[in-house]
Protein backbone atom coordinates (compact mmCIF):
# COMPACT_ATOMS: atom_id res chain seq x y z
CA UNK A 1 0.00 0.00 0.00
CA UNK A 2 2.07 2.50 0.99
CA UNK A 3 5.59 1.04 -0.29
CA UNK A 4 5.09 2.13 -4.33
CA UNK A 5 5.63 5.67 -3.11
CA UNK A 6 9.15 5.17 -3.10
CA UNK A 7 9.33 3.00 -6.22
CA UNK A 8 7.15 5.08 -8.68
CA UNK A 9 8.66 8.81 -9.02
CA UNK A 10 10.33 11.04 -10.67
CA UNK A 11 13.58 10.77 -8.58
CA UNK A 12 13.22 7.90 -6.67
CA UNK A 13 13.97 4.14 -7.87
CA UNK A 14 13.90 1.77 -5.72
CA UNK A 15 13.07 -1.28 -6.52
CA UNK A 16 11.35 -3.32 -3.58
CA UNK A 17 13.40 -5.76 -1.95
CA UNK A 18 12.08 -9.31 -1.14
CA UNK A 19 10.21 -10.13 1.54
CA UNK A 20 9.50 -13.12 3.96
CA UNK A 21 6.48 -13.51 5.65
CA UNK A 22 7.13 -15.54 9.15
CA UNK A 23 3.89 -16.88 10.53
CA UNK A 24 5.64 -17.96 13.69
CA UNK A 25 8.99 -15.82 14.41
CA UNK A 26 11.63 -17.39 16.88
CA UNK A 27 11.09 -16.90 20.54
CA UNK A 28 14.10 -14.79 21.18
CA UNK A 29 13.63 -10.62 21.39
CA UNK A 30 15.48 -9.15 19.05
CA UNK A 31 17.55 -5.96 20.48
CA UNK A 32 16.38 -2.57 19.65
CA UNK A 33 12.73 -0.59 19.03
CA UNK A 34 9.57 -2.25 18.10
CA UNK A 35 9.13 -1.98 14.38
CA UNK A 36 12.50 -4.39 14.59
CA UNK A 37 10.62 -6.79 16.82
CA UNK A 38 7.66 -6.73 14.45
CA UNK A 39 9.83 -7.45 11.41
CA UNK A 40 13.44 -6.46 10.37
CA UNK A 41 15.44 -5.74 7.30
CA UNK A 42 18.81 -8.26 6.72
CA UNK A 43 21.28 -6.25 4.80
CA UNK A 44 23.42 -9.35 3.85
CA UNK A 45 20.52 -10.61 1.80
CA UNK A 46 18.91 -7.56 1.28
CA UNK A 47 15.79 -9.11 2.43
CA UNK A 48 12.65 -7.60 4.73
CA UNK A 49 11.16 -10.26 7.19
CA UNK A 50 7.64 -9.56 8.52
CA UNK A 51 7.18 -11.30 11.57
CA UNK A 52 3.34 -11.85 11.34
CA UNK A 53 2.33 -13.88 14.81
CA UNK A 54 3.95 -10.83 16.73
CA UNK A 55 2.32 -7.96 14.46
CA UNK A 56 -1.44 -9.58 15.32
CA UNK A 57 -0.30 -9.61 18.71
CA UNK A 58 0.56 -6.57 18.67
CA UNK A 59 -2.28 -5.16 16.89
CA UNK A 60 -4.78 -6.72 19.40
CA UNK A 61 -2.88 -5.25 21.90
CA UNK A 62 -2.56 -1.39 20.74
CA UNK A 63 -6.79 -1.99 19.61
CA UNK A 64 -7.40 -2.05 22.80
CA UNK A 65 -5.13 0.06 24.28
CA UNK A 66 -6.79 2.57 21.48
CA UNK A 67 -10.28 1.54 21.93
CA UNK A 68 -10.35 0.83 18.06
CA UNK A 69 -11.18 -1.96 15.41
CA UNK A 70 -8.43 -4.51 15.67
CA UNK A 71 -8.47 -5.77 12.45
CA UNK A 72 -7.82 -2.30 10.66
CA UNK A 73 -4.97 -1.59 13.43
CA UNK A 74 -3.49 -4.88 12.71
CA UNK A 75 -3.63 -4.21 8.88
CA UNK A 76 -2.38 -0.47 9.42
CA UNK A 77 0.04 -2.00 11.96
CA UNK A 78 1.56 -4.29 9.14
CA UNK A 79 1.72 -2.03 6.55
CA UNK A 80 3.66 0.54 8.71
CA UNK A 81 6.36 -2.37 9.99
CA UNK A 82 7.14 -3.00 6.09
CA UNK A 83 7.36 0.64 5.52
CA UNK A 84 9.87 1.16 8.03
CA UNK A 85 11.84 -2.34 6.90
CA UNK A 86 11.73 -1.23 3.41
CA UNK A 87 13.16 2.84 4.90
CA UNK A 88 16.02 0.68 6.18
CA UNK A 89 16.75 -1.08 2.80
CA UNK A 90 16.19 2.15 0.36
CA UNK A 91 18.44 3.88 3.09
CA UNK A 92 20.52 0.74 2.74
CA UNK A 93 20.41 0.46 -1.84
CA UNK A 94 20.14 4.16 -2.07
CA UNK A 95 18.16 3.93 -5.77
CA UNK A 96 17.57 6.76 -7.08
CA UNK A 97 17.38 8.44 -10.84
CA UNK A 98 21.02 8.48 -12.74
CA UNK A 99 20.36 12.32 -13.61
CA UNK A 100 19.39 12.70 -10.26
CA UNK A 101 22.80 11.06 -9.04
CA UNK A 102 25.19 13.25 -11.23
CA UNK A 103 23.73 16.27 -9.90
CA UNK A 104 24.08 15.11 -6.37
CA UNK A 105 27.91 14.45 -6.55
CA UNK A 106 28.15 18.02 -7.98
CA UNK A 107 26.74 19.27 -5.12
CA UNK A 108 27.98 16.88 -2.29
CA UNK A 109 31.56 16.10 -2.61
CA UNK A 110 30.80 12.41 -1.66
CA UNK A 111 33.38 10.27 -1.05
CA UNK A 112 32.99 6.38 -2.76
CA UNK A 113 31.17 4.33 -0.02
CA UNK A 114 30.89 1.12 -0.19
CA UNK A 115 27.28 0.60 0.71
CA UNK A 116 27.61 -2.43 3.36
CA UNK A 117 30.75 -1.02 5.26
CA UNK A 118 28.46 2.43 5.49
CA UNK A 119 25.90 0.39 7.01
CA UNK A 120 27.09 -2.04 9.21
CA UNK A 121 29.46 1.06 10.67
CA UNK A 122 26.49 3.37 11.22
CA UNK A 123 25.43 3.08 14.72
CA UNK A 124 21.32 2.31 15.13
CA UNK A 125 21.53 5.92 17.09
CA UNK A 126 21.94 7.40 13.60
CA UNK A 127 20.22 4.73 11.42
CA UNK A 128 16.71 4.18 13.25
CA UNK A 129 15.76 7.53 13.88
CA UNK A 130 16.98 8.43 10.05
CA UNK A 131 14.37 5.42 8.99
CA UNK A 132 11.73 6.53 10.83
CA UNK A 133 12.61 9.98 9.37
CA UNK A 134 12.11 8.12 5.85
CA UNK A 135 8.88 6.23 6.83
CA UNK A 136 7.48 9.55 7.92
CA UNK A 137 8.11 11.85 5.45
CA UNK A 138 6.44 8.68 3.33
CA UNK A 139 3.12 8.79 5.25
CA UNK A 140 3.35 12.81 5.15
CA UNK A 141 3.62 12.52 1.04
CA UNK A 142 1.51 9.98 0.33
CA UNK A 143 -2.29 10.66 -1.72
CA UNK A 144 -3.37 7.15 -1.60
CA UNK A 145 -5.00 7.69 1.74
CA UNK A 146 -7.93 10.20 2.10
CA UNK A 147 -8.01 12.26 5.48
CA UNK A 148 -10.28 10.21 7.77
CA UNK A 149 -7.78 7.02 6.68
CA UNK A 150 -4.65 9.48 7.30
CA UNK A 151 -5.25 10.31 10.19
CA UNK A 152 -5.89 6.98 11.51
CA UNK A 153 -2.93 5.52 10.17
CA UNK A 154 -0.79 8.30 11.88
CA UNK A 155 -2.35 7.82 14.86
CA UNK A 156 -0.97 4.17 14.87
CA UNK A 157 2.54 5.10 13.71
CA UNK A 158 2.77 7.81 16.36
CA UNK A 159 1.48 5.42 18.93
CA UNK A 160 4.00 2.21 17.95
CA UNK A 161 6.59 5.44 17.68
CA UNK A 162 6.89 6.24 21.78
CA UNK A 163 6.53 2.63 22.15
CA UNK A 164 10.62 3.05 21.29
CA UNK A 165 13.69 3.44 22.32
CA UNK A 166 14.25 7.48 22.86
CA UNK A 167 16.71 7.60 20.31
CA UNK A 168 14.10 6.17 17.11
CA UNK A 169 12.33 9.40 18.30
CA UNK A 170 14.81 11.39 17.71
CA UNK A 171 13.60 11.93 14.00
CA UNK A 172 11.30 14.70 15.28
CA UNK A 173 14.27 16.99 15.75
CA UNK A 174 14.59 17.24 12.30
CA UNK A 175 11.32 17.61 10.70
CA UNK A 176 10.94 21.40 11.34
CA UNK A 177 14.23 22.22 9.60
CA UNK A 178 13.57 20.41 6.19
CA UNK A 179 10.86 21.17 3.76
CA UNK A 180 8.58 17.57 4.14
CA UNK A 181 7.22 17.94 0.91
CA UNK A 182 9.91 18.21 -1.83
CA UNK A 183 12.12 15.00 -3.47
CA UNK A 184 15.06 17.14 -3.37
CA UNK A 185 14.63 16.88 0.90
CA UNK A 186 14.50 13.06 0.15
CA UNK A 187 17.79 12.72 -2.12
CA UNK A 188 19.42 15.47 -0.09
CA UNK A 189 18.90 14.16 3.09
CA UNK A 190 20.06 10.48 1.93
CA UNK A 191 23.03 11.69 0.42
CA UNK A 192 24.23 13.61 3.54
CA UNK A 193 23.45 10.63 5.42
CA UNK A 194 25.55 8.40 2.89
CA UNK A 195 28.35 11.51 2.95
CA UNK A 196 30.12 9.35 6.05
CA UNK A 197 29.62 7.28 8.90
CA UNK A 198 28.29 9.85 11.27
CA UNK A 199 29.64 9.19 14.96
CA UNK A 200 26.11 10.15 17.04
CA UNK A 201 23.02 11.48 16.04
CA UNK A 202 24.06 15.24 17.32
CA UNK A 203 26.44 15.16 14.62
CA UNK A 204 24.55 14.15 12.08
CA UNK A 205 21.88 16.65 13.57
CA UNK A 206 24.19 19.82 13.77
CA UNK A 207 25.22 19.28 9.74
CA UNK A 208 21.75 19.25 8.89
CA UNK A 209 20.85 21.95 11.17
CA UNK A 210 23.47 24.57 9.63
CA UNK A 211 24.17 22.97 6.03
CA UNK A 212 20.81 21.50 4.72
CA UNK A 213 19.68 24.50 3.06
CA UNK A 214 22.49 25.28 1.01
CA UNK A 215 22.77 21.19 0.28
CA UNK A 216 19.35 21.93 -1.12
CA UNK A 217 19.80 25.12 -2.65
CA UNK A 218 23.02 23.89 -4.45
CA UNK A 219 20.80 20.58 -5.33
CA UNK A 220 18.09 22.26 -7.05
CA UNK A 221 20.48 24.43 -8.96
CA UNK A 222 22.86 21.09 -10.20
CA UNK A 223 19.72 19.50 -11.18
CA UNK A 224 18.31 22.54 -13.28
CA UNK A 225 21.65 22.52 -15.37
CA UNK A 226 21.53 18.77 -15.64
CA UNK A 227 18.13 18.87 -17.19
CA UNK A 228 18.91 21.97 -19.82
CA UNK A 229 21.93 20.19 -20.75
CA UNK A 230 20.26 16.83 -21.15
CA UNK A 231 17.51 18.52 -23.37
CA UNK A 232 19.27 19.56 -25.67
CA UNK A 233 20.68 16.33 -26.15
ZN1 LIG B 1 14.66 -0.13 12.28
Amino acid sequence: MLIPRFTYSKFIRYVPRYECIKIECPRYIRNGGIWDILGFYEPKTEMVIVCEDRIVKHGRRLANQLKVDELKTTLVLRELVRLHEHSHAYLHTAQIAEHVKAACLRVINMEELNKDTWLFDLKPQVLEPLTELFAYITLKNTHILNKEEKNFVMRIFEEVDKQTPNYYQKWRDIINLIPLDSEFSIIALLYIARRKVWNSWDEFYNFISSNFNNVIKKLRKAYTLMKITLDKI
